[in-house]
């Protein structure tokens, strides 16, 4: 029935715009243009052709939804929540079509009715719900959780603005403001229907109910709405198709200015324009938390929007409160959404009316909680005056999960104050506030790490009491990311290559890629890889010449490092190797080295002064080197403006050399890494996250490895480390400090990076300078290496080949099976 109207309907539009068409999709596209984007195609823009193009395209996905939707609400089926305050999914048309697998049908229509896909794809603006990793790990889970079947449900926030846009101006980074909405978002479905109110400060009055118990009730001073705005993310080749489903913050009522007198009139606008804000920005990271309430309003609305939206799917099921923990498993994406324990806590006993101990039962086998750092300035705490005004109630309750739990530790652990003290949800020392990842796993069932080291260190250094007392709560799930975006879709060429020598099996098992190594030392499969990897690079310079004028050569040896700023990740020792190079060229003009071109990209926290300076240095370097022309091209330095998943998928596949150079023991996994890696760069890096295994699974020999241990980090820093006697120990060093002293990449201003070089030489908190000599040792190395091409391809084929473990889905079936017990349910759209 719907079906027959649907083709009318078509059919009308297709009469109305005067255009004969040869496809139902092309049909479907011209109705969409019409009915929905309300043009017609004599007038019609490049973006009214790209609305209507990715209508067409969601009405496919919803049809898919719909029947996942049914079968997820059955009695016994499991749904794993993913809570992220971040999800950074990067565009998704191309991806959607991928995963529909229509591309072919797409670009056909589109064709015929006088559109390149192309070109279509390129102008969609991605939404920038992330900072960074975090937030893309969280999409490439979306990916996998879909295209396994797994029923899942992604929650967080619609920021209204994300992750702001970089330009570069006079070397400097400027941020504009993200208008990611500005065109509207054709793949969003706002669900007015599916909105929940969140309190938010006021107090707490208790009463004795009839039944003799204590009950309390929040009297919240304000409430806000959240409503549901969903994104389908559909499966690879699958009919399963899940959501994201983001909240949006509104004014509870609309007011009725009768009631008020002036006064009153004004602050009721005020409130409902402080309800809107709430969802309006995305606060970028490494920035100081403290006392940013907006933030903890943030993190409260979406999980109890998220949580109030569980039970009430539980209540459509018509199942019990006794098994919420069996019909959701609840991840909590780092700390941002760890005040669920207590919101839970709060709706079961305040709400539901469950006794203490049940519903904590309840919240801890609902729970399960990444950790996402080890650096301490990182991890989350909220002052206790800040809190206690925004969330009294839930403030409340998370001292009383604290006397319980620390009730515990003095039963397991008597007379250990200390260990009571550092285990505490509140730390008293000084200002009193609370410590996020200690409520998150007090409340979890599962704690784990995002890569081997980093859940080795977790159970060494920030959770170690923790670890003490829960040993099997512990676990490592090394992080993945999607082959369907980061190769299918980003790297069609490849891809192709790949179907073409080991069949396609490898899209959903990328284990498979081993099958290549069989081919690494075949000369015509390697001509066609070098052939394939020159075409990316090609188009990768054409970006580069585009966004900064700068030419480089896609014969030379591109070496990549792109990722958020931040000295942790030492752009800066790149930096200064990149000087010490160019220095050598200057001195030795005939020197025979393989030609190189540096390009970086990522943003720094707007608060963050020294990532700030590390980025006008890169430039600074680059103006230097680019119009140094007795270099004759042998060196380039680019610093490729606002890096994100759109102009990643140009990136990563046009790597030769990818840099993942991060003081050991203060990456926790990185995935950069895993993208370079399976499209076939070799990687320069330190033991640290996920490099570490990245070395075990491709061979040391296919690895180029530098600088201390997170060990011997940690006896350097105790042993008293002096970073002043590393640059008078070694004349390159001391040369590119003086170099960038002397105003050499400033035009000759010589405060400009005085920061800089002085915290180096002073503090150097991420161990530069002590890496810095086996740094340049190792890409000496890497350069030796590069002039045998026939060897380089071999080792660039062997990474791609052992890729596999980094996969998403490998990550996502651990999580399945160790931590969430959810299985795969089969979607069929022509069952349905
Ligand atoms: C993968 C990715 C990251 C994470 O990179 P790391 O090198 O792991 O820090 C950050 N930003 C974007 C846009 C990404 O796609």
């Amino acid at each position: 029935m719907s079906d027959v109207n649907a083709v009318d309907f078509d059919a009308k539009a297709r009469a109305a715009s005067g255009q004969a068409t040869e496809s139902a999709f092309e049909d479907a596209v011209l109705s969409n243009l019409i009915c929905r984007q309300a043009r017609y195609p004599d007038i019609a823009t490049q973006q009214d052709w790209y609305m209507a193009l990715a209508y067409s395209v969601r009405d496919r996905m919803l049809a898919r939804w719909a029947a996942s939707t049914k079968v997820y609400a059955a009695k016994d089926v499991k749904v794993a929540c993913y809570l992220s305050a971040e999800f950074l999914i990067g565009p998704q048309l191309g991806n959607n079509l991928l995963n529909l697998d229509m591309e072919a049908e797409a670009r056909e229509a589109m064709r015929a009715l006088g559109h390149d896909l192309d070109s279509l794809l390129a102008i969609e603006e991605e939404p920038g719900l992330g900072n960074g990793g975090l937030g893309r790990l969280a999409a490439c889970y979306l990916d996998s959780l879909a295209t396994l079947q797994i029923p899942a449900i992604g929650y967080g926030i619609r920021y209204e603005f994300g992750i702001f846009d970089q330009e570069i101006r006079d070397g400097w980074q400027v941020e504009t403001t993200d208008k990611w909405l500005q065109k509207g978002n054709p793949w969003e479905i706002v669900r007015p229907d599916v909105s929940f109110y969140v309190s938010f400060a006021g107090h707490t009055e208790s009463e004795t109910d009839a039944d003799g118990r204590l009950r309390v009730r929040w009297i919240p001073r304000r409430q806000v709405k959240g409503v549901a705005c969903d994104m389908p993310m559909q499966g690879y080749r699958v009919d399963s198709c899940n959501i994201l489903r983001l909240w949006k913050s509104e004014a509870v009522e609309s007011f009725d200015f009768q009631d008020f007198n002036a006064g009153e009139y004004y602050e009721a606008v005020e409130e409902k324009v402080v309800s809107e804000t709430l969802s309006k920005v995305l606060y970028p990271n490494d920035e100081p938390e403290a006392g940013k309430r907006l933030r903890l309003a943030q993190q409260y609305f979406f999980v109890s929007c998220s949580l109030q939206d569980m039970l009430r799917m539980m209540d459509a099921k018509g199942t019990s409160i006794d098994q919420f923990a069996d019909l959701f498993a609840a991840q909590l994406n780092d700390t941002h959404p760890s005040v669920a324990v207590a919101e839970l806590m709060r709706l079961l006993i305040d709400e539901r009316l469950l006794s203490w101990d049940a519903a904590w039962d309840i919240t801890r086998r609902t729970f399960a909680y990444t950790n996402h750092t080890l650096l301490p300035e990182a991890l989350e705490t909220w002052g206790l005056p800040l809190f206690q005004s925004l969330l009294p109630r839930p403030l409340e309750i998370i001292y009383e999960i604290n006397r319980r739990f620390l009730d515990d530790v003095r039963r397991q652990y008597p007379g250990d104050d200390e260990r009571v003290k550092r285990m505490s949800l509140i730390d008293e020392t000084g200002d009193r506030k609370v410590r996020m990842a200690n409520l998150a796993t007090v409340g979890s069932h599962a704690v784990n790490g995002v890569a081997a080291l980093h859940s080795d260190l977790l159970k060494q250094t920030v959770l170690r009491d923790f670890a003490a007392m829960f040993p099997e709560h512990f676990l490592n799930v090394t992080n993945g990311v999607t082959p369907r975006r980061f190769l299918m879709l980003s790297n069609s060429r490849l891809a192709r290559l790949l179907d073409k020598t080991i069949g396609d099996g490898w899209r959903t098992d990328l284990a498979r890629l081993d099958a290549l190594a069989a081919h690494a030392d075949d000369t015509a499969f390697q001509d066609a890889w070098r052939a394939i990897r020159r075409d990316n690079k090609t188009a990768l310079a054409a970006r580069i010449r585009n966004s900064t004028g700068i030419d480089v050569d896609p014969g030379a040896l591109f070496d990549i490092q792109v990722k958020r700023i931040h000295e942790y990740k030492r752009q800066h020792l790149n930096a200064l190797y990149i000087i010490s190079l160019y220095r050598r060229l200057c001195r030795n003009p005939d020197l025979d080295t393989a030609p190189r071109c540096f390009i970086f990209g990522g943003k720094a926290a707007p608060g963050y002064a020294m990532a700030k300076l590390i980025i006008r240095l890169i430039n600074g370097i680059a103006e230097v080197v680019n119009n140094d022309a007795s270099l004759k091209g042998r060196m380039k330095v680019v610093f490729y403006p606002d890096f994100n998943v759109k102009n990643g998928h140009w990136i990563y596949p046009a790597a030769d050399l990818s840099e993942q150079i991060s003081t050991a023991g203060k990456e926790a996994s990185g995935t950069g890494n895993m993208k370079f890696m399976i499209n076939g760069a070799l990687t320069i890096g330190t033991l640290d996250g996920a490099n570490v295994e990245i070395r075990e699974e491709a061979g040391a020999e296919n690895f180029f490895l530098f600088g201390l241990t997170a060990q011997q980090v940690d006896e350097l820093k105790r042993a008293g480390y002096r970073p002043a006697e590393y640059a008078q120990g070694n004349d390159e060093l001391r040369d590119a400090l003086d170099q960038i002293a002397q105003g050499r990449f400033s035009r000759g201003d010589k405060e400009m990076f005085r920061p800089l070089v002085d915290n180096l030489l002073q503090h150097d908190p991420f161990l530069v300078l002590a890496d810095f000599a086996d740094y340049v040792a190792c890409q000496d190395r890497v350069s030796e290496a590069w002039r045998d091409a026939r060897q380089w391809t071999r080792m660039s084929i062997m990474n791609s080949a052992r890729s596999g473990k980094f996969s998403s889905d490998r990550a996502i079936r651990e999580y399945c099976e160790r931590i969430w017990t959810t299985h795969p349910v089969r979607i069929d759209l022509a069952q349905s």
